[in-house]
This record gives structure tokens, sequence and C-alpha cells, in this order.
């Protein structure tokens, strides 16, 4: 709506309110509920299929906020949510992936250059959908539950075209007019594939089962609110599907009651970067597993053959050393140098304004 019923002018938005512009005439509408949108809440799109306790709650907590911000009329939250989702399945799945590269050398080999793209740089969504698709060509067992995950998830990609959509809608800060019919059908279409392909894929998912170690005992991070009861320092964070068990650190880690799934590795400060898709915190750190398992597909791929130098591991050693320094300031004696540096500065300065003050 942009012109006036009564008059034809212009009109204007007041509140939650269309005000006409013209002063003589006294014409005001209410804006609609968006209830095209809040249609997408009904139980019968999917909702009431999902079993959110059979699911990892690194995934199921995703939907449920979904289905939040729909029912809350939130147009643009749900927008960003859709790309959340589609993020978090798709680098869910593909770092429990690579995370076998990590204990078991024949994956290491297999998948060196798809580790190597994805530290060397800030991979984008797309770049991360391109990793996906080398992982099929090169490993596209149909019978483990996580491969079959990540197709369904290319597949929905191809029709559903959620890259592209999310860096043309969302990609560059704009957004879509919440009054344009294009929004509503484009959106709508996006919430309901990404739903229905969950619904497809839940059981699949119930067979991926994240775990936590605590006093030996495995205890599950499935539903919404897994409980792990006061263990909320750092765990070892496990997956274990079919007959097959391994950690999954560095790649996905388990802080502070929290999932983190790798974001991005900046090689030249040997520093991670790790991102809690709740509430999106950021988190960075080193971590000398990731920067060895750089070193080491860079050799695999033979790149980089004139800078390996036989005592390479030595020299990381100590760079690690000094970027750990840098890091963890938990004790402020590592600053003790810098303090001294200021008080020495500072203290000439302190001594002539108390010169200055004294003669006043
Ligand atoms: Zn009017």
């Amino acid at each position: 709506m942009d012109t006036c019923k009564a008059c034809g002018s212009e009109l204007i938005r007041v509140g939650k309110k269309w005000v006409c512009s013209n002063e003589e005439c006294s014409f005001q509408v209410v804006i609609s509920q968006n209830s095209w949108f809040k249609d997408l809440v009904k139980e019968s799109n999917g909702w009431n299929e999902i079993n959110f306790n059979d699911v990892p709650s690194v995934i199921s907590n995703q939907y449920k906020r979904l289905h939040k911000l729909i029912r809350n009329g939130e147009v643009y939250g749900a927008q960003i949510k859709v790309k959340d989702i589609y993020e978090v399945e798709l680098k869910f799945l593909i770092l429990i992936i690579l995370s076998e590269a990590f204990c078991d050398d024949s994956k290491k080999q297999l998948y060196s250059s798809i580790i190597y793209n994805l530290l060397d740089g800030n991979p984008s969504l797309g770049v991360w959908l391109s990793l996906g698709k080398q992982i099929l060509t090169l490993n596209s067992d149909d019978k483990d539950p996580i491969y079959i995950i990540l197709k369904s998830l290319i597949d929905l990609d191809n029709t559903d075209k959620i890259v592209f959509w999310r860096n043309s809608n969302i990609g560059h800060g704009a957004l879509m007019p919440i009054e344009t019919e294009e929004l509503h059908i484009s959106l709508s279409e996006k919430i309901k594939g990404i739903l229905s392909n969950f619904v497809k894929n839940q059981n699949l998912y119930s067979k991926i089962r994240l775990q936590v170690k605590i006093k030996d005992k495995f205890i599950d991070l499935n539903g919404l609110k897994p409980d792990i009861g006061n263990n909320r320092s750092s765990v070892e964070l496990f997956v274990t599907t079919r007959q097959n068990r391994f950690k999954l650190i560095p790649l996905i880690q388990f802080y502070e009651n929290s999932i983190y799934f790798f974001d991005s590795y900046m090689n030249k400060k040997y520093l991670v970067s790790y991102l809690e898709y709740t509430s999106n915190i950021k988190r960075k750190t080193h971590d000398k597993m990731l920067s060895n398992m750089f070193s080491s597909v860079k050799n695999l791929l033979n790149l980089d053959l004139v800078n390996i130098k036989a005592d390479e591991g030595l020299f990381i050693e100590e760079r690690i050393k000094k970027v750990d320094e840098i890091l963890e300031p938990t004790t402020f004696f590592k600053y003790d140098f810098l303090r001294r540096k200021i008080q020495d500065c500072i203290n000439p300065l302190l001594a002539s304004c108390g010169a200055a003050s004294g003669t006043v």
C-alpha cells in the first residue's frame, strides 16, 4: 500500500499505521499483521513431525528458534535464521567428516586438499558449499547418515538456491522491504524447503550422536537443553555414528556449555576463530593441532616446498609459545614489563604535575 484510498495522496508510516500525508484528509489504516508469515508456523507445515529430543541439540535449537521467530512475526529475523540453519547444518556435517582426519591418516590423505582450503583463508558460505560437494566426489558413503544428510543439503541448494538467495538478500546488508510480495514468496519457499528437508532427515540425524565424555561416561547432547550437570568447563566432544566413535577436537569444541564450530584460521598468526551459533559468540584461540594439520596437509600436497625447513616444527613451536603469551592474559604478571614501561613514562609527568600544583 502506498497511496491513500480516500484521496490518493501518499501514505506515511507512523508507528504501526499508514497515515495520509494530506493534512485535509484523515485516512489511516493499521498495518496488517503479516498473516502470510504467521501461516508458516502452522503445524501442518511439518512442525508437528519434529521430535526435538532425537536430534543433536546444536541442530534442534536452530529449528526451535526459527519457529519462535515466525510465531513472533519477526520476518527479517527468520530470513537470517534460514541462512544460519543452512550454514549450521552444512558446517556440522563437514566438520564431523574432517575431524576424522585428525585421528585417521588415510582420511587425512583423502581430504588433504579440502582441509587445506578450509584452513587457508576465511571460508565464505559458498566455499563451505563447494567443500561439501568435493567431499562427496571423494567419498560418497551412501550408508553413512552424515554423508546422506550432506548430500540432501547440497541437493536442497541445487533446487532452492539458498546460498545464492542468502548472498543476494542478506549478503550486502540490504534486506528486501517487508511489504514486497517477492519476499513473501521467496521466504515462504525457503522456510518450507529447509523444514521439510529437516523432517525428512531427522531420523538420520538421530543416528549422529554428539556426545561429551564425563567421568568415562558418554552423554548425548540431544534435545533443546541437554543435561550435563555441573560440568561446565571444557570437556571433550565426541561423535558416534554406527560403530564409529571419534573426537571432534579441534574443529568442533565444547566450551562453557556451548558448542563452537571452527570458523576460520589465520595461518600467519596461528589463530583460530570459533563461532557459537545460538548467541553468535566468537572466540579466538590458538590451536596446535590445527597448525600442525595445516603444515601437514601442505606437505601432503607438496605446497610451499621452498619454505619447508627441517626445523619448521621447532619454529612453529616457538611461534605458538609467543602467541600463547599474548593470548592468555589470565595472569597479569605477563604484562608486568608493560606496566613498568607505562609507569616509567607516567612518573615524570606525575612528578611535574605534583610540582606544578605545589607552586599554585
Ligand atoms: Zn487521504
